[in-house]
Protein backbone atom coordinates (compact mmCIF):
# COMPACT_ATOMS: atom_id res chain seq x y z
CA UNK A 1 0.00 0.00 0.00
CA UNK A 2 1.45 3.52 -1.26
CA UNK A 3 0.95 6.85 -1.87
CA UNK A 4 3.11 8.70 -4.23
CA UNK A 5 1.29 12.17 -4.04
CA UNK A 6 1.35 14.00 -1.03
CA UNK A 7 1.81 17.56 0.74
CA UNK A 8 3.94 19.06 3.17
CA UNK A 9 4.28 22.20 4.93
CA UNK A 10 7.14 23.01 2.52
CA UNK A 11 4.87 23.97 0.30
CA UNK A 12 0.55 23.92 0.94
CA UNK A 13 0.47 20.96 2.81
CA UNK A 14 0.11 21.50 6.61
CA UNK A 15 2.08 18.79 8.37
CA UNK A 16 5.95 18.12 8.32
CA UNK A 17 7.21 15.52 6.39
CA UNK A 18 7.47 13.48 9.68
CA UNK A 19 4.10 13.66 10.99
CA UNK A 20 2.61 13.04 7.35
CA UNK A 21 4.92 9.61 7.35
CA UNK A 22 3.94 8.96 10.60
CA UNK A 23 0.31 9.36 9.85
CA UNK A 24 0.36 7.25 6.78
CA UNK A 25 1.79 4.52 8.37
CA UNK A 26 -0.69 4.77 11.25
CA UNK A 27 -3.26 4.52 8.66
CA UNK A 28 -1.69 1.16 7.10
CA UNK A 29 0.75 2.80 4.33
CA UNK A 30 4.04 1.08 3.69
CA UNK A 31 5.60 3.78 1.12
CA UNK A 32 5.08 7.42 0.83
CA UNK A 33 6.57 10.32 -1.81
CA UNK A 34 6.56 14.07 -0.57
CA UNK A 35 5.92 15.74 -3.35
CA UNK A 36 5.67 19.59 -2.85
CA UNK A 37 4.30 21.89 -5.60
CA UNK A 38 7.63 23.64 -7.26
CA UNK A 39 8.17 25.91 -10.11
CA UNK A 40 11.33 28.31 -10.25
CA UNK A 41 10.52 29.87 -7.13
CA UNK A 42 11.47 27.16 -4.85
CA UNK A 43 12.76 24.47 -6.43
CA UNK A 44 16.18 24.05 -5.24
CA UNK A 45 15.29 25.07 -2.01
CA UNK A 46 12.48 22.33 -2.08
CA UNK A 47 14.36 19.90 -3.35
CA UNK A 48 16.96 20.22 -0.95
CA UNK A 49 14.80 20.04 1.92
CA UNK A 50 12.75 16.90 1.23
CA UNK A 51 16.54 15.04 0.64
CA UNK A 52 17.78 15.78 3.79
CA UNK A 53 14.58 14.91 4.76
CA UNK A 54 14.74 11.32 3.20
CA UNK A 55 18.43 10.78 3.51
CA UNK A 56 17.70 10.89 7.44
CA UNK A 57 14.57 8.75 7.29
CA UNK A 58 15.36 5.51 9.09
CA UNK A 59 15.99 2.20 6.73
CA UNK A 60 14.23 0.80 10.30
CA UNK A 61 10.83 2.80 9.51
CA UNK A 62 7.75 0.90 8.78
CA UNK A 63 7.00 3.25 6.18
CA UNK A 64 9.27 4.44 3.40
CA UNK A 65 9.78 7.71 2.53
CA UNK A 66 10.76 9.09 -1.13
CA UNK A 67 12.00 12.27 -1.97
CA UNK A 68 9.15 13.93 -4.95
CA UNK A 69 7.78 16.80 -6.49
CA UNK A 70 4.84 18.26 -8.01
CA UNK A 71 5.78 20.51 -11.09
CA UNK A 72 2.75 23.15 -10.85
CA UNK A 73 1.36 25.54 -13.20
CA UNK A 74 4.33 25.82 -14.76
CA UNK A 75 4.52 27.58 -17.98
CA UNK A 76 4.93 24.79 -20.87
CA UNK A 77 8.57 25.42 -21.53
CA UNK A 78 9.85 25.02 -17.51
CA UNK A 79 8.10 21.39 -17.57
CA UNK A 80 11.79 19.88 -19.40
CA UNK A 81 14.35 21.86 -17.31
CA UNK A 82 12.56 21.91 -14.18
CA UNK A 83 11.63 18.21 -14.48
CA UNK A 84 15.30 17.45 -15.51
CA UNK A 85 16.98 19.58 -12.54
CA UNK A 86 14.74 17.69 -10.24
CA UNK A 87 16.08 13.91 -11.48
CA UNK A 88 19.65 15.13 -11.55
CA UNK A 89 19.16 16.41 -8.08
CA UNK A 90 18.03 12.97 -7.28
CA UNK A 91 14.44 13.47 -6.80
CA UNK A 92 12.72 9.81 -7.49
CA UNK A 93 9.04 11.14 -7.76
CA UNK A 94 8.05 13.30 -10.40
CA UNK A 95 4.60 14.71 -10.86
CA UNK A 96 3.41 16.65 -13.25
CA UNK A 97 0.03 18.65 -11.91
CA UNK A 98 -2.33 17.94 -14.66
CA UNK A 99 -5.32 19.31 -16.49
CA UNK A 100 -7.81 19.31 -13.31
CA UNK A 101 -11.07 20.57 -14.04
CA UNK A 102 -11.67 22.81 -11.07
CA UNK A 103 -8.51 24.82 -11.32
CA UNK A 104 -7.19 27.19 -14.53
CA UNK A 105 -4.39 25.13 -15.44
CA UNK A 106 -2.74 26.16 -19.21
CA UNK A 107 -4.05 24.06 -21.91
CA UNK A 108 -1.12 21.95 -23.38
CA UNK A 109 -0.06 21.20 -19.91
CA UNK A 110 -0.55 17.24 -20.35
CA UNK A 111 1.49 17.25 -23.09
CA UNK A 112 3.89 19.31 -22.17
CA UNK A 113 4.15 17.52 -19.04
CA UNK A 114 4.27 13.89 -20.64
CA UNK A 115 7.13 15.10 -22.59
CA UNK A 116 9.47 15.91 -19.83
CA UNK A 117 10.82 13.33 -17.64
CA UNK A 118 8.01 12.81 -15.58
CA UNK A 119 6.78 9.56 -13.72
CA UNK A 120 2.79 10.06 -13.03
CA UNK A 121 0.35 13.17 -14.44
CA UNK A 122 -1.75 13.90 -11.92
CA UNK A 123 -5.07 14.53 -12.54
CA UNK A 124 -5.09 14.80 -16.03
CA UNK A 125 -8.75 15.76 -16.46
CA UNK A 126 -10.55 15.46 -19.90
CA UNK A 127 -7.20 13.96 -21.36
CA UNK A 128 -6.32 13.72 -25.26
CA UNK A 129 -6.59 10.24 -26.32
CA UNK A 130 -3.15 11.04 -28.04
CA UNK A 131 -1.63 11.88 -24.49
CA UNK A 132 -2.71 9.06 -23.40
CA UNK A 133 -1.15 7.21 -25.92
CA UNK A 134 1.94 9.09 -25.39
CA UNK A 135 1.56 8.47 -21.36
CA UNK A 136 1.89 4.51 -22.33
CA UNK A 137 4.92 5.22 -25.40
CA UNK A 138 6.69 7.65 -22.06
CA UNK A 139 5.92 4.34 -19.18
CA UNK A 140 4.27 7.31 -17.19
CA UNK A 141 1.38 6.53 -14.35
CA UNK A 142 -1.62 8.69 -15.38
CA UNK A 143 -3.88 9.39 -11.93
CA UNK A 144 -6.77 8.33 -9.83
CA UNK A 145 -6.64 10.20 -7.32
CA UNK A 146 -9.43 10.69 -4.02
CA UNK A 147 -9.42 14.45 -3.95
CA UNK A 148 -12.60 16.40 -3.82
CA UNK A 149 -12.59 18.34 -7.38
CA UNK A 150 -9.90 16.54 -8.66
CA UNK A 151 -11.70 13.00 -8.61
CA UNK A 152 -14.24 14.14 -11.05
CA UNK A 153 -12.68 13.34 -14.14
CA UNK A 154 -11.53 9.57 -12.59
CA UNK A 155 -14.30 7.33 -14.78
CA UNK A 156 -12.93 9.25 -17.64
CA UNK A 157 -8.88 8.77 -17.37
CA UNK A 158 -10.07 4.63 -15.69
CA UNK A 159 -11.57 4.34 -19.03
CA UNK A 160 -8.99 5.72 -21.49
CA UNK A 161 -5.95 4.46 -19.75
CA UNK A 162 -7.89 0.60 -20.27
CA UNK A 163 -8.41 1.61 -23.71
CA UNK A 164 -5.08 2.32 -25.26
CA UNK A 165 -3.24 0.47 -22.22
CA UNK A 166 -1.57 3.18 -20.22
CA UNK A 167 -0.47 2.51 -16.69
CA UNK A 168 -2.68 4.06 -13.62
CA UNK A 169 -1.77 4.49 -9.91
CA UNK A 170 -3.93 5.46 -7.01
CA UNK A 171 -3.31 8.60 -5.14
CA UNK A 172 -4.26 10.20 -2.37
CA UNK A 173 -2.83 14.13 -3.17
CA UNK A 174 -2.89 14.46 0.80
CA UNK A 175 -2.64 17.97 2.54
CA UNK A 176 -4.45 17.54 5.55
CA UNK A 177 -4.47 15.11 7.84
CA UNK A 178 -8.12 14.57 7.07
CA UNK A 179 -7.18 13.89 3.40
CA UNK A 180 -5.34 10.29 4.53
CA UNK A 181 -7.68 8.08 3.80
CA UNK A 182 -7.00 4.11 4.52
CA UNK A 183 -6.23 2.04 1.51
CA UNK A 184 -9.25 0.12 1.71
CA UNK A 185 -11.07 3.46 0.73
CA UNK A 186 -8.83 4.20 -1.59
CA UNK A 187 -9.80 0.96 -3.62
CA UNK A 188 -13.04 2.02 -2.90
CA UNK A 189 -12.60 5.09 -5.34
CA UNK A 190 -10.63 3.36 -7.90
CA UNK A 191 -13.59 0.75 -8.10
CA UNK A 192 -15.86 3.70 -8.39
CA UNK A 193 -14.69 4.88 -11.21
CA UNK A 194 -15.22 2.18 -13.17
CA UNK A 195 -12.31 -0.18 -12.07
CA UNK A 196 -12.54 -4.18 -11.01
CA UNK A 197 -10.42 -5.67 -8.62
CA UNK A 198 -8.86 -7.35 -11.34
CA UNK A 199 -7.60 -4.40 -12.79
CA UNK A 200 -6.32 -2.76 -9.26
CA UNK A 201 -4.42 -5.66 -8.47
CA UNK A 202 -2.49 -4.96 -11.62
CA UNK A 203 -2.07 -1.80 -10.80
CA UNK A 204 -0.55 -2.05 -8.09
CA UNK A 205 1.69 -4.44 -9.09
CA UNK A 206 2.69 -2.16 -11.64
CA UNK A 207 3.34 0.54 -9.07
CA UNK A 208 5.33 -2.13 -7.08
CA UNK A 209 7.38 -3.10 -9.69
CA UNK A 210 8.33 0.85 -10.37
CA UNK A 211 8.61 1.45 -6.64
CA UNK A 212 11.78 -1.27 -6.68
CA UNK A 213 13.70 0.50 -9.60
ZN1 LIG B 1 -1.60 21.62 -3.26
ZN1 LIG C 1 -0.63 17.68 -5.59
Amino acid sequence: MYNLHTHSLLSDGCLLPSELAVRFAAAGYKAIAITDHVDYCNIESTVRAILNFTKHWPKTSPIKVLPGVELTHLPLEQFKPLANYARRAGIKVIIGHGETPVEPVIIGTNHAALEADIDILAHPGRISDSDVKLAKKRGVFLEITSRSGHCQTNAFVAKLALKFGANLILNLDAHHPNDIISPNKLVKIARLSGLSLKHINVIYQNVSKYLIL
